[in-house]
């Protein structure tokens, strides 16, 4: 059974939602937020005494787990968007790696196959209750996947999401896949075809089946034909959805993803990692929600990664994530109405942790209409 505030919290979370993202960190801390003496999952946890590794470090504690997933989308509109994975590479066992999916008339169109990502879909139809995910997250259904960069936090769910669903589908069909993708993504594709190949071709095929429906995955590289102004990579009933570039450490080619629900004009755009660049900012143009990372700047001397000083965290991790900095500068450029945070690096110590520290820093900057999310939420 759900406790009582849990309820309350998401009939006032439905009531904000029903005009704007809502808008202050209050809010954001009253939605959802009723936290018990021991946590929302009710896991046994017992205080690490040592200092922290990269499993036991505070961001990963389950006492900071303090909400389920909430419905937090307009009330007046029929696309939705699903966070079924919020996490980030930390090995977090509360947050699924980053997975995301766009639904338009009951169909789903996913950003990103993070780790666990189809367990990722069975939490999210166990736990998000608005929509009829069971009959939307159908086999048959799982065909569109739109991978923003190929780092490996983004993209070890593939296999899951190539081969699981076809597993499960002999009575209901499955889809065959097609995945979206920077350079490279058809050459990854063919490298899980085959590196599952005794999976696929022998145990759930039969030796002389090859190409089951639904058994086959093929990759389609957006480059090289996408510059600052974004191009159009697909399209059918249901959206509209273009490519942008995007700037993240040293990868050559990442993207963001703007898509134009047709039955109600949304725009929807995700990000995925990466601090400010023009093509960002364009691919947020006027959009209504932006679903984009971000990171601590207060606590990044805290970070575990990018150098000993201050000033090397900065320089090296500010050419990876995003910080209120640049969160600022994004909105005031964009015009974006709104913004859902999602793989969000929020680096303190077990002390001074907050839930929603990077969330307070981003509105601190002047960020306005912006939310953290959790696995499960809808927008
Ligand atoms: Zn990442
Ligand atoms: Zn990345």
């Amino acid at each position: 059974m759900r406790s009582t505030p849990w309820i309350i919290a998401i009939a006032a979370s439905c009531a904000v939602a029903t005009s704007a993202l809502a808008q202050t960190y209050e809010d954001n801390l009253a939605a959802g937020a009723a936290s018990t003496d021991q946590n929302h999952l009710n896991v046994p946890f017992v205080k690490p005494e040592n200092a922290p590794s990269v499993y036991t470090s505070a961001g990963n504690w389950p006492i900071f787990e303090n909400r389920g997933p909430l419905d937090r989308s307009p009330a007046d509109t029929a696309s939705k968007v699903l966070v079924m994975g919020s996490g980030d590479p930390s090995p977090n066992p509360y947050r699924y790696g980053p997975a995301l999916a766009v639904i338009v008339n009951g169909y789903p169109y996913f950003i990103d196959a993070g780790e666990g990502w189809w367990r990722a879909v069975g939490k999210s139809v166990q736990t998000q209750g608005a929509l009829d995910l069971a009959s939307i997250m159908a086999p048959a259904n799982l065909k569109y996947m739109f991978l923003t960069h190929l780092h490996e936090d983004h993209t070890v769910g593939l296999p899951s999401f190539i081969s699981n669903p076809y597993k499960f589908a002999a009575t209901t069909g499955a889809a065959d896949k097609k995945v979206y993708g920077p350079a490279g993504v058809d050459e990854m594709i063919a490298d899980i075809n085959s590196a599952w190949r005794l999976d696929r071709n022998e145990m759930f095929q039969g030796s002389t089946v090859q190409k089951a429906d639904g058994s086959t995955a093929v990759g389609v590289p957006v480059w090289p034909h996408v510059d600052d102004k974004g191009r159009k990579i697909f399209e059918d009933d249901n959206v509209l959805v273009e490519a942008f570039p995007t700037a993240h450490g040293f990868l050559e080619h990442t993207h963001a993803y703007r898509f134009t629900t047709k039955p109600d004009n949304r725009v929807l755009v995700f990000g995925g990692d990466g601090h400010y660049s023009e093509g960002l900012v364009n691919a947020a143009k006027d959009a209504d929600v932006l679903f984009v990372e971000g990171i601590t700047r207060k606590n990044i001397k805290y970070a575990t990664w990018g150098g000993d000083t201050e000033e090397e965290k900065v320089e090296i991790i500010g050419a990876y994530h995003m910080f209120p900095s640049d969160m600022k500068k994004l909105q005031d450029e964009s015009g974006v109405k709104g913004i859902v945070m999602v793989h969000v690096q929020n680096y303190n110590t077990p002390e001074d942790f907050e839930r929603l520290g990077v969330l307070k820093e981003m509105q601190d900057e002047g960020v306005e209409n912006i939310l953290q999310a959790q696995d499960g939420d809808l927008y």
